[in-house]
């Protein structure tokens, strides 16, 4: 099964602070300052997770050979349930830009232009107008064989916000094209998906990273992607987890 896209999980996002409108039942767009549901709710500074499950005694960090760019919606950014900063977390060398239609990140330009990184866009390959750049996992391989650092470029957002992410960025219309080919169903409980094909940002780049060789990177990031969601999950229906799961032991176990 091709998937379906990079997204980050839903066109309707549990936590955008939609409200309806009492006549027609329509949603409202979201007010000017996001407010997220369950805003209220005092939060760790450490890991802006509510206080009751905090995330902080599971980070951890580990190495790749790939390295993950995430060019990230401005609206994303706000919200707690955003996974790609997992990312970061997990792989500090993760680069995060934010990205705006008509100002692009001089940084991000700057590093596209950079030889020692061999940059791959990750998008669907279901249209038929850049088929001639799509390329296999075989791609980043060969990269790294040639001396190069793969970089994936995760476009961070919801499906939308993905979609005119990459249609209406000019520097990324000259890179390949990876699609991400799993059999995988999401995890995330913490937005509604459209699909359960539809993995978050955090899911992306572990599955990635499992097929591009960093099989040790993707099993923490997977471990702490799993370890923020039982976390917020508990959080939510204001539960105390009473223990760690297992994929909280596994973490723990590396801080050794
Ligand atoms: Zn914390």
């Amino acid at each position: 099964m091709q998937h379906d896209t990079p997204d980050t999980c839903a066109d309707r996002p549990l936590d955008e602070g939609l409200s309806h409108d009492p006549a027609t039942g329509h949603p409202r767009p979201p007010r000017r300052e996001f407010k997220a549901r369950g805003s209220f709710v005092e939060r760790c500074p450490g890991c802006n997770l509510p206080q009751l499950n905090c995330l902080c005694p599971y980070a951890v960090t580990a190495d790749s050979e790939a390295r993950i760019w995430l060019l990230t919606h401005p609206m994303e950014h706000h919200k707690p349930t955003n996974t790609g900063r997992l990312i970061r977390d997990v792989l500090p060398d993760t680069e995060v830009f934010t990205w705006y239609r008509t100002t692009p990140d001089e940084r991000l330009l700057a590093l596209l232009e950079d030889e020692r990184y061999a940059p791959f866009v990750i998008f669907p390959d279901d249209q038929p107008d850049y088929a001639d750049r799509v390329v296999g996992i075989d791609a980043v391989a060969e990269a790294k064989a040639a001396g190069r650092v793969p970089a994936l470029i995760l476009l961070d957002g919801t499906w939308r916000q993905a979609r005119r992410i990459f249609r209406k960025s000019p520097y990324l219309d000259r890179l390949p094209v990876l699609p991400l080919r799993t059999e995988r169903q999401t995890r995330y409980r913490l937005r509604k998906p459209a699909s359960a094909a539809h993995l978050c940002t955090a899911e992306v780049a572990a599955e990635l990273l499992r097929q591009a060789g960093d099989a040790d990177a993707a099993q923490v990031l997977d471990d702490y992607f799993d370890a923020f969601n039982d976390s917020y999950a508990a959080s939510r229906r204001f539960e105390k987890l009473e223990a760690p799961t297992a994929a909280m032991r596994r973490l723990l176990a590396r801080k050794g």
